[in-house]
């Protein structure tokens, strides 16, 4: 169940990443768009997990998570589980 918060819960870098499709395409809800901007406003990995993506995409002209490489991504996942961790 879903407890309703007065203040919207932070985005965790993960729920980022799983949005960034959504961003791009301009799909996301304008409260979800706004966390999403104040979490990269203020964490540098998805920032430059958000500008790898816009650049991939550019580079193929396709929309999807899977033209990310897999191994650069599991790569940036990793180093937000150990910068998340370190908090
Ligand atoms: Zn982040």
């Amino acid at each position: 169940m879903r407890i309703p918060l007065l203040t919207p819960k932070p985005l965790a870098c993960q729920e980022l990443v799983e949005l960034c499709t959504a961003y791009l395409e301009g799909s996301l809800s304008s409260r979800d768009r706004r966390r999403f901007e104040a979490h990269i406003g203020a964490c540098p990995h998805c920032t430059a997990y958000l500008e790898q993506f816009r650049l991939t995409i550019e580079a193929t002209g396709s929309l999807t998570e899977e033209t990310i490489d897999p191994a650069a991504r599991d790569e940036l996942l990793s180093v937000f589980r150990d910068w998340n961790a370190a908090r």
